[in-house]
């Protein structure tokens, strides 16, 4: 039994996660516009035709943006709970929408998607993790802190997205104004390398084959830097760093908690002239983030 994840991009200009086995498939948050998500996708071998659903993180556009026009012309079912859904100012017209509840996991054919409430900057963040036969990926993007509910879900993945948004240096002595240092900081904020590093240490399972390091600042963070930091620590685990520019290549989970990694196709580049445009949602976008 095996899980197929990527991501499809990660950072404060889109976020696509995808988990799936072999029938169906689900994808968390979709930040990117359809036509781009569609064009990665195919770049992996991966179809539409198995995704099956989209579950929302919470309302930041940069996880929401391309929803509307993938949702209808997919038809697919939006996972989003209903203050998420209530902060949020796109037009759900076609759209078919249902709620999600905290720990009330979500079939979808085979796969079970499980949210769980973060700390997050939003009206009512969840982070999720998808379990298949015994195989369990999270998805843990957009936390201000590591709190118990965290804690528990990572120590259980196979497989983790976690977030790794900014070096504490690199914040410190960059331009962002205080107040945004701040927020950034906060308790609702995002995740450092250095909480993220902590959280990995303490509580990284055995059997943990993939971590995959997400949601990278672009101005106060540093791929290699992150990457080493934590490949340092990893063991027998793979360290990824998800791009903020292109699709990572798809990794295969298995409970035996041993790496396996069968990219379909070397990740390509996309030229940052080439991101998609996205419509202007929300004045509260963080795209500083
Ligand atoms: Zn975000
Ligand atoms: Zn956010």
């Amino acid at each position: 039994m095996e899980l197929y994840i990527t991501s499809l991009n990660s950072g404060s200009n889109g976020n696509c996660y995808y988990v799936g086995n072999k029938q169906e498939a689900v994808l968390v948050d979709v930040g990117l516009s359809c036509r781009e998500t569609e064009k990665r996708m195919g770049r992996l071998g991966l179809t539409m035709e198995k995704v099956k659903a989209i579950f929302v993180s919470h309302e930041h556009s940069d996880h929401i943006s391309g929803i509307p026009v993938l949702a209808k012309k997919y038809n697919l079912p939006v996972y989003i709970t209903p203050d998420t859904r209530h902060n949020i100012r796109l037009t759900w017209e076609g759209i078919s929408i249902f709620p999600f509840q905290a720990y009330e996991p979500v079939k979808i054919g085979e796969l079970s998607i499980n949210g769980f409430p973060k700390f997050h900057d939003a009206a009512d963040p969840h982070s999720f993790v998808i379990s298949y036969e015994g195989i369990n990926v999270g998805v843990f993007t957009d936390i201000g802190s590591s709190c118990k509910h965290l804690i528990r879900h990572f120590s259980q993945c196979h497989a983790a997205f976690l977030e790794t948004n900014y070096d504490d240096d690199l914040l410190e002595q960059g331009y962002y104004p205080l107040h945004l240092k701040r927020r950034i900081r906060g308790n609702k904020g995002h995740l450092s390398n250095k909480q993220a590093l902590d959280l990995f240490l303490t509580y990284k399972p055995d059997f943990m084959s993939h971590l995959l390091l997400a949601h990278l600042s672009k101005e106060n963070n540093c791929p290699k830097l992150v990457k080493e930091l934590f490949t340092l620590h990893a063991a027998n685990t793979e360290v990824v760093v998800a791009s903020r520019y292109a699709e990572t290549p798809v990794y295969t989970i298995t409970t035996s908690g041993y790496a396996v990694t069968r990219p379909i196709v070397e990740p390509v580049i996309v030229k940052a002239s080439k991101k998609p445009k996205r419509p202007k949602v929300d004045p509260m976008q963080y795209s500083l983030f």
